[in-house]
């Protein structure tokens, strides 16, 4: 599989990425089943009441945004958080490298998140000399193979199992090996070390509960927890809009996301942290801090895109997407990709015209919107998108 050059133009990444025999297989397979297991468990319960619900919630929590962070940024401290504000990535960047440094940070650990992707967070701690490693399995095979994620939630979708073994062939020499078991063993030993090794781990935020000053990260691998407990100072960068107001909102968004982002009633982890470790804790990090990052958000919801806002990072639409199955994620040229990347990559992005080609590479067919959980009407944002660019 071709390596798409992420500096050609749009129309060449496009062309390079159609001229890839492999990738549109390896994609629609990865896809349908996600698809599959996505509408069985959305199926299976009221689905749509529970989007209703979802959509519900986060609009309150769009409506009332200033109210909602000052309470969480009230209880994060009196629960012993350092709350930072960032206006922008470069702000959001300085802060992060700022406390590793300060710390006498050397290894990073990162639990994946599309927050610090957006900012080239791992570019910024490398460029301050401290090493930075990816330890969400899937995004450990890009960190190896020196690309970006291509899906919100499935960050490898457009490598085939040959080509993962090549990278563990070459990157960590290992024996060459097509068994999955095999290649996942070797990452788990040396990402273990990694962990015992690390002064500070990093990690997004699937959702925080203003209620009680709670971080939220979802994970399937248990490399989240590890993230937020073994290092002894714990980072979170999260978009303001995370934020939601209680403990029952932050369930019902575990329930909803888990079902359409990967098809399972609950996901393996749901790591919760409400602070630093306390005298009488056996573990856990010495010091939490949250980075709560605008970076356009705020000015999203004033160029009328404020709808996208509500997304959860499920990830349905781009499988559902017709464009995003023959072209995959790299062709986008940005770090959200698929409809929802084709709305917020442009609305968020200082000069709106930045991925003025976005908004077009998209049909239109409305599956989107049918998928999405929080029920975002993404075809009229890209036709308000066409229309302003
Ligand atoms: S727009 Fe909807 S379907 Fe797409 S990632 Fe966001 S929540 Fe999921």
């Amino acid at each position: 599989m071709a390596v798409i050059d992420l500096e050609a133009p749009f129309k060449e990444r496009v062309a390079q990425a159609l001229g890839d025999s492999h990738l549109a297989p390896a994609i629609v397979r990865a896809t349908d089943r996600l698809l599959l297991v996505r509408a069985k468990a959305m199926g299976s319960i009221d689905g749509e009441k529970l989007r209703s619900q979802t959509r519900q919630m986060k609009e309150d929590v769009l409506r009332n945004l200033p109210d909602y962070l000052e309470q969480l940024e009230r209880n994060f401290k009196a629960n012993g958080i350092v709350v930072h504000w960032a206006r922008d990535g470069v702000e959001a960047g300085e802060i992060v490298r700022g406390i590793g440094l300060q710390n006498g940070a050397k290894t990073v650990v990162k639990a994946k998140s599309m927050a610090t992707e957006e900012i080239h967070l791992n570019h910024i701690l490398e460029q301050a000399g401290l090493k930075v490693v990816e330890t969400d399995l899937g995004e450990y095979i890009i960190q190896l193979a020196g690309e970006p994620p291509s899906h919100i939630v499935a960050p490898v979708i457009h490598k085939r199992l040959e080509e993962i073994a090549q990278i563990f062939h070459e990157k960590l020499d290992m024996p060459r090996t097509m068994d999955p078991t095999e290649m996942t063993s070797a990452a788990r030993v040396r990402l273990r070390n990694e962990f015992f090794d690390a002064q500070m781990g990093v990690s997004g935020c699937n959702f925080a509960i203003a209620e009680t000053g709670t971080i939220c990260i979802v994970t399937n691998e248990g490399n989240g927890r590890m993230v937020s407990s073994m290092p002894k100072v714990y980072v979170v960068l999260m978009g303001i809009e995370k934020v939601v107001p209680t403990v029952e909102d932050a369930l019902l968004q575990l329930q909803v996301l888990c079902r359409s982002a990967t098809g399972q009633q609950l996901s393996v982890y749901c790591s919760m942290t409400s602070g630093p470790r306390q005298a009488d804790q056996p573990d856990g990090p010495e010091q939490v801090h949250v980075v709560l990052m605008d970076n356009g958000r705020l000015q999203m919801l004033e160029r009328g895109y404020g709808e996208a806002l509500l997304c959860i990072r499920c990830g349905a639409c781009l499988n559902v997407c017709p464009v995003y199955q023959e072209i995959g994620g790299h062709a986008y040229g940005s770090t959200y990709n698929g409809p929802i990347g084709a709305v917020i990559s442009p609305a968020l992005a200082p000069e709106i015209a930045r991925f003025k080609e976005l908004p077009h590479a998209t049909t239109l067919c409305g599956a989107c919107r049918d998928v999405c959980p929080v029920k975002i009407d993404l075809p009229r944002l890209l036709v308000d998108l066409r229309a302003d660019l």
